[in-house]
């Protein structure tokens, strides 16, 4: 009888370690094993092997543990590196936006910085110093000159002989743009206006360009708030978003609140450059808080 009682409790201890029998059954598996010696040795043999198995299991999560903290360390610090690379790729670009800026030259009456001439059909301009020629319309040029900081550091200006028309196109009218208010001047040809003089305005198309990054990021952010609780759809959006914010800051630390610029074809440029690290940058910072969280 004791056997079998024996084997019955060996069945029960488990439950009995586990603290899932009624009271009457602990208490008759307590009574059981102060007068069994080897049922006693079965107790402290599965409660050590209890043990061991928790210590096992603690430490395995601890090493999940440790693998994830360690692994979003090197994360982190990958993308701490990366965003260094970005800053310096951004302080590169505003101080080449800066040095480069250019500073028009205004054509007043004792300008002989440039001269125009024909010589057997074709016209040269023959100057000193950057500048910008563009083709007004047909038969129609307009060319101006500038200052940069940089030519100023270095003081070298550069001669340039060139041919308005390489291939023998007509030309009538050659414009001096001063920009800046100033009425541009006819330095070569006829002047086609009678009466009165041309005035070159500043290029607006940025201002276009800022109205729509800024309609552009304001549907994004109603979107953002719509999809607030949506996690997956929330990181998408906001990765979108960063595309218009980069393009507003961009465009903010290259010409200013004023969107107005005679130069407007390379402030586009400049700013488009400028927003690729500046996307980064925003990227990064949130895909770090992403980490965090
Ligand atoms: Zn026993």
């Amino acid at each position: 009888m004791n056997k079998i009682n024996c084997n019955i409790v060996k069945d029960i201890l488990p439950l009995y370690i586990d603290n899932v029998i009624s009271d009457d059954t602990k208490e008759l598996v307590e009574e059981h094993l102060l007068n069994c010696d080897e049922c006693k040795k079965e107790l402290s043999l599965l409660k050590s092997n209890l043990k061991r198995t928790e210590v096992v299991i603690t430490e395995k999560d601890d090493i999940a543990f440790l693998k994830k903290i360690g692994l979003d360390i090197r994360k982190k610090r990958v993308l701490t590196g990366i965003l260094s690379a970005v800053i310096s790729a951004i302080v590169v670009i505003l101080s080449f936006a800066y040095l480069t800026a250019p500073e028009y030259l205004p054509y007043t009456e004792s300008f002989d910085v440039i001269t125009a001439y024909e010589n057997n059909g074709s016209v040269t301009l023959s100057f000193t110093g950057e500048y910008e020629l563009n083709q007004r319309k047909q038969g129609v040029y307009e060319i101006s000159l500038y200052n940069t900081i940089l030519n100023k550091l270095f003081d070298t200006p550069q001669k340039h002989i060139i041919t308005v028309n390489p291939n023998g196109e007509e030309v009538n009218t050659i414009y001096y743009v001063s920009n800046g208010g100033l009425e541009d001047k006819v330095i070569y040809g006829q002047n086609p206006v009678h009466n009165g003089g041309v005035l070159t305005l500043p290029r607006l198309f940025l201002n276009y360009y800022i109205v729509v990054a800024t309609l552009f990021a304001f549907i994004l952010t109603v979107f953002l708030l719509l999809f607030r609780k949506k996690t997956k759809i929330k990181i998408t959006i906001t990765t979108i978003l960063f595309i218009p914010l980069s393009y507003i800051v961009s465009h903010i630390m290259i010409t200013g609140l004023n969107a107005t610029s005679y130069s407007a074809t390379r402030d586009f440029y400049l700013i488009l450059l400028l927003a690729i690290p500046f996307y980064f940058i925003f990227y990064i910072l949130y895909k770090k808080k992403v980490i965090n969280d």
